[in-house]
């Protein structure tokens, strides 16, 4: 088998459900990789897109990533029977060359196309996503109900309590029974604020805040102290990714969970995090978001990686909040999965009839991702191609 073609593009995309909302320019790069496979008469195609909440990779896919697919022969490409993808070998293809370090922004370059050759392998395979993953990774296959929590409750413009309260209302109406909210940005109090509507609404233990790395050593400890007596779900992006030494402080003050990893991309930063990031596994959240983090190898190899310092797949709950890790969360039995029912849209949240039971879901049924369950997606996608 060959890969024929891979098209990409780079989006604009919205924290807010209403994209008039200014949102920080931020984009995400959708690809579509074209196979010589063939079902119902026409070429198997697997889309792709960057997570949610950085930036577009165009040109380290256009430049250096997608020309070393398109280059693979069939033995590259190929499980040992030649009959179909292994987006396995084909990582190993588009890794080989690049030196240690530099993760940067590499990562969510080859993250994007991994998530395409896993939509186009399970595609080829008729299966969905999630039961290509656990055969291929040898675990048991389930149709179990994930645990999904609601990601949202950014800061709003005007009126920003009532429609926070309004935004919290609407998730549970949903079927969504826990909820992760915004701080960081403004002065404690009125965090402190946002707090107090939401647990007007939620208990403690299914609220999560995220600071979204905002906090530094000059600050942190106050909000820390402030933020230990609610018993929150967990604290997420408490100060700057790197700063270990400041997550272990914290840990010595800060009972209740905290949360993080969505803005470390490689297994020597899961490494450093976990020897000297002083958090406890079984207790902490492991946020990495896996389409950030060179997709699905270097997602694994992440969780490998940290086993060693104690820390079990239930201690993983991938952000970005949409139908990818909704599958790697399932497949691989990770604690459960963010959703963005109505953030960063269309890419944010499930297949359209995605019901949310009592704060689960299941991945859709449909062969690869199930993107095209996601109607606006897949009329993104198909733009590529058309
Ligand atoms: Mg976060």
């Amino acid at each position: 088998m060959r890969i024929l073609d891979i098209a990409e593009r780079s989006v604009p995309i919205s924290r807010y459900a209403d994209p008039s909302v200014p949102s920080g320019g931020l984009t995400t790069s959708i690809v579509a990789v074209t196979t010589d496979i063939h079902r119902d008469g026409t070429p198997v195609v697997g889309y792709g897109f960057s997570s949610i909440g950085r930036f577009a990779q165009g040109g380290l896919i256009r430049e250096r990533f997608a020309p070393r697919l398109l280059a693979l022969a069939d033995e590259d490409i190929a499980t040992p029977d030649g009959h179909t993808l292994d987006p396995f070998r084909a990582w190993n293809a588009m890794m080989a060359g690049e030196k240690p370090g530099g993760h940067g922004e590499r990562c969510v370059a080859v993250g994007t196309l991994d998530m395409a050759l896993w939509d186009a392998a399970a595609k080829i395979a008729d299966v969905p996503l999630h039961r290509l993953l656990a055969g291929m990774t040898d675990r048991p296959a389930t149709d179990d109900p994930v645990p999904v929590y609601a990601g949202g409750g950014y800061y709003f413009p005007d009126d920003d309590i009532a429609r926070l309260k309004d935004e919290i209302a609407g998730f549970q109406a949903q079927g969504f029974t826990q909820t992760k909210i915004k701080i960081g940005a403004l002065p404690l109090a009125e965090d402190l604020a946002r707090i107090e509507a939401a647990l007007s609404l939620l208990p403690a233990d299914a609220l999560a805040v995220d600071a979204m790395n905002s906090y530094g050593a000059d600050d942190l400890p106050e909000t820390a102290a402030a933020l230990a007596p609610y018993g929150l779900r967990w604290f997420e992006d408490i100060c700057d990714p790197l700063d270990y030494a400041l997550h272990a402080e914290t840990v010595a003050v800060y009972a209740p969970p905290i949360a993080a990893g969505e803005a470390l991309f490689s297994e020597p930063d899961a490494r450093n995090l976990s020897r000297y990031g002083g958090l406890r596994p079984g207790h902490d959240v492991m946020v990495f978001d896996p389409a950030h983090c060179y997709g699905v190898p270097g997602y694994l190899g992440i969780i490998d990686e940290m086993r060693d310092g104690g820390w079990s797949r239930k201690d993983f709950l991938p952000h970005g909040g949409h139908l990818f890790h909704l599958h790697l969360a399932a497949a691989f039995g990770l604690g459960g999965c963010e959703a963005n029912p109505h953030n960063f849209q269309p890419f944010g949240g499930f297949a359209d009839h995605t019901r949310i039971d009592d704060g689960h879901a299941r991945p859709p049924g449909i062969p690869g991702i199930g993107f095209e369950a996601r109607g606006a997606l897949i009329d993104l996608f198909q733009t590529l191609t058309s």
